[in-house]
């Protein structure tokens, strides 16, 4: 990152997690804000970038300029290149609320970051697909189960001393400018 005399402080920040798990969506709905329901892994979107302005904290109103990095469907063969990692300050850990074995799977990712990340990485878990799972463990308007409660994700994230965990729908949009929000704040801050 850099925070230049201008004043227009850049972030690179990247998404990591399994394949499938919303990934792209999520940095569609960020940068464009449209949702794909039938996205093309290989097709997707490898790069966006947009402009946040902090909303609060000491630097509220700043205006920073965020460069997001997107696997693309390297994720799926472990090919992640250590380009993809230099100079991020915030990874998003995404995994999907109806898989726990996405969940299950941030661990090796978490490691990976832990690796190949720089020292003061800061990581936000990000549990996506919100909208087709219900709070209760009933099926959600998706007709999905959610298989992964608030509870646990919110544990895991304290227990390995991460920045936080939220839960977004790319679909819907719900929490996801809240998500790159508070880890551009969080990074920001943490500078
Ligand atoms: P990636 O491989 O992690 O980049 O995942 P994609 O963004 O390609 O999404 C995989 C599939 O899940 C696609 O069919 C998306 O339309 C779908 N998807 C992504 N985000 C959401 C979401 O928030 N809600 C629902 N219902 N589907 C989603």
């Amino acid at each position: 990152w850099d925070n230049g005399k201008a004043g227009t402080a850049i972030q690179k920040q990247i998404l990591l997690g399994d394949a499938a798990c919303g990934k792209s969506s999520l940095l569609v709905r960020l940068t464009d804000d449209r949702f794909l329901q039938h996205s093309e892994p290989t097709i997707g979107v490898e790069f966006g970038s947009r402009i946040v302005e902090l909303k609060e904290g000491n630097d509220a109103g700043k205006r920073i300029k965020l460069q997001i990095w997107d696997t693309a469907g390297q994720e799926s063969f472990r090919a992640i290149t250590r380009s993809y990692y230099r100079g991020a300050g915030g990874a998003l850990l995404v995994f999907s609320l109806t898989s726990h074995q996405s969940f299950s799977n941030c661990a090796g990712w978490l490691a990976d970051l832990r690796a190949w990340g720089e020292d003061d990485l800061l990581v936000l878990v990000v549990g996506n697909k919100g909208d087709a799972v219900a709070e209760d463990g009933a099926e959600g308007a998706g007709g999905e189960r959610r298989e992964v409660e608030r509870e646990e994700a919110e544990k895991w994230a304290s227990e390995e001393g991460l920045a936080g965990y939220v839960e977004t729908s790319a679909k819907s949009g719900q929490g996801v400018e809240e998500a790159f929000n508070t880890l551009t704040r969080l990074v920001h801050e943490r500078h």
